[in-house]
């Protein structure tokens, strides 16, 4: 076994784990791993750093890594998780071969391994209701107490789960647990749950075959030596169930005997990532769906227009280690910035338009200029642009009276329009209610795409024709929440961001837009990075969603207020 040509560089400390068995002779065919998603919700970017370990694992080391749904809790689960589930794995980049493992697919074997555990003493069916459970069960500081049912026999046992099986009784009534030890100092071993009963469900899978389920701790050990996965990398969380993961690979027949590693989940600032909120925040519409542009889900990270080369460069950057942490919003988004900036072509767009009128330029033309889809590169070709006699600026590229740092456009004065001429306001056109609504500006047609000698110009400003321009509705996005840490209090939602999307109708774009596909991503000079959304707008017309500013403003407003 051999860290293989080209694969990707790990140097955390499971790769270190993992060399040292190679090198100890401990491990001699390629580590096989597993992503193992309960279908119970979409996936989020915590989940894209558990991803990329376990397929970076596999692919360093020459060995694989299964999908595997980890489908024990029917009511919570669904068919439409699964599939949004498959296609997020595959979208971030990874394979995980032809075959799709289902927890659920070891149903059968996984009751025969509990009833081997009841034949050689190590499980009796429980009758203690949920409440008598958890006060048999002692402190922290206090040994549990023994069940009166501990100690009914291997016949009676064996008759009462095949029984529960058979679906004789009601939910709740009974468990079969782990006869263990009642005054283990790991509380995951006085005696824990193996499964339960649940009538009521119609499985994904196995649709009304089945009315006991086993739990996570029973059957996620079992299907990992089933499938003869070497390393089951987990989450911190579980370290404190490692004694039983281990506990019941050694009571039961199995292949073989995989080695669970704890590692640090990945916490966002600004954002949730437990799947109960997220759910909560879909079911109660405090966004749109599950693929919302401000979900840290991956579904709605590609809709905002996040690359998955991004998020994976995302998660090499904040690496693996058992540390505790909390990562700021600002490393996600400066590595999509990194991303765009080099592959992104550029576009004009206005967002908030002021109508500009040339009065000297001809009424009925159009030049067609020709302009760098990329300034900075050359080999990403060009695009032609239209420039007419009415034009569009930004609102916020005209001041009537301005300090006189204010580089832009200001009344009598001059301003280049980016690849354009030089343009000179001459006259300001207020509405009924005195707003402005329109400028009147003279061009020179001396100026175009350069600047004469010694001519001063206070800047440049972005622009489009309005005879052609493309109209669109453009969503700027702000946190999903004001706090860094929402989950640190106790109601998260009363710390939802109201400003969170700020929905702009009435813009114009450049007409090459028109043909943008959604996940195609552009800048828009000046305003920052930009995806068309994957629906419409109303009116048919099209929407586009800020991925990202161009610079991080926000954490200069934060280091301010
Ligand atoms: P929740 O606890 O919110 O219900 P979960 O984390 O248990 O969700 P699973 O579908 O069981 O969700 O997760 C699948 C895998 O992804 C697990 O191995 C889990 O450890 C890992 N994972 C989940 N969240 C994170 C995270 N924030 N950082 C790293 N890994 C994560
Ligand atoms: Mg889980």
């Amino acid at each position: 076994m051999a860290e293989q040509q080209g694969a990707p560089k790990s140097d955390h400390f499971i790769a270190k784990i993992i060399r040292e068995e190679i090198a100890e002779g401990r491990l001699l065919t390629g580590p096989v791993t597993r992503f193992p998603p309960e279908p119970n919700g979409y996936l989020h970017i915590g989940h894209a750093k558990s991803i990329c370990l376990n397929f970076d694992i596999a692919k360093t080391f020459g060995g694989h890594c299964n999908l595997r749904f980890d489908d024990t809790n029917p009511s919570k689960e669904s068919e439409e998780f699964v599939s949004a589930i498959e296609a997020d794995v595959r979208w971030l980049g990874f394979d995980w071969g032809p075959e799709t493992f289902f927890a659920s697919d070891y149903f059968e074997q996984l009751y025969e391994l509990a009833c081997e555990l009841i034949r050689n003493g190590d499980a009796y069916v429980c009758d203690l209701t949920a409440d008598q459970v958890r006060d048999y069960r002692g402190t922290l500081t206090e040994a549990g107490r023994e069940s009166p049912f501990r100690n009914r026999t291997v016949d009676e046992n064996l008759d009462l789960f095949a029984r529960m099986r058979a679906g004789e009784f009601a939910d709740g009534s009974c468990v079969l647990r782990g006869r263990i030890d009642m005054a283990a100092a790991n509380m995951n071993l006085r005696d824990p749950a193996l499964y339960r009963i649940r009538h009521c469900a119609q499985h994904h899978q196995t649709g009304e075959q089945w009315c006991i389920y086993p739990m996570y701790d029973f059957t996620h050990p079992i299907s990992d030596a089933l499938e003869g996965i070497t390393h089951s990398l987990c989450t911190l969380e579980f370290e404190d169930h490692r004694p039983l993961y281990n506990w019941v690979l050694d009571h039961v027949s199995v292949p073989c005997h995989p080695r669970q590693i704890e590692f640090s989940r990945l916490n966002l600032e600004y954002t949730v990532m437990s799947k109960r909120k997220l759910t909560e925040l879909v079911t109660q519409g405090h966004v749109d769906s599950w693929d919302d542009p401000r979900m840290p889900t991956l579904a709605g990270l590609r809709r905002r227009g996040y690359s998955a080369a991004s998020i994976r460069e995302f998660c090499r950057r904040i690496g693996v280690t058992r540390a505790d942490n909390s990562v700021e919003m600002g490393v996600l988004e400066d590595c999509i910035r990194q991303d765009l900036n080099v592959g992104a072509a550029r576009r004009m767009a206005v967002l908030r338009p002021l109508k500009v009128t040339l009065e000297n330029y001809p009424e009925d033309e159009t030049e067609w200029l020709t302009v760098p889809e990329h300034p900075q590169d050359p080999g990403m070709g060009s695009r032609q642009i239209p420039f007419s006699r009415v034009l569009y600026i930004e609102q916020e590229d005209f001041r009537e009276q301005a300090p006189r740092k204010y580089k832009r456009l200001v009344s009598g004065g001059e301003v280049r329009l980016r690849y354009g001429y030089v343009i000179r306001c001459d006259e300001i056109v207020r509405d009924a209610t005195g707003e402005i609504c329109e400028l009147i500006c003279h061009y020179d047609v001396a100026t175009l795409g350069a600047d004469p000698e010694g001519r001063k110009v206070r800047g440049v400003v972005h622009w489009v024709s309005a005879e052609h321009a493309v109209a669109a509705t453009v969503q700027l996005y702000d946190r999903l929440f004001t706090v860094a840490m929402p989950e640190a209090g106790g109601d998260y939602l009363s710390t939802l961001n109201p400003q969170s999307l700020d929905s702009l109708n009435g813009c114009f774009l450049e007409p090459s837009l028109a043909e943008a596909l959604p996940g195609q991503a552009y800048q828009f000079e000046r305003t920052g990075y930009f995806c068309r959304d994957s629906k419409q707008g109303e009116n048919d017309v099209p929407v586009f969603n800020r991925i990202v500013t161009l610079r991080d403003s926000w954490a200069k407003i934060v280091r301010k207020g």
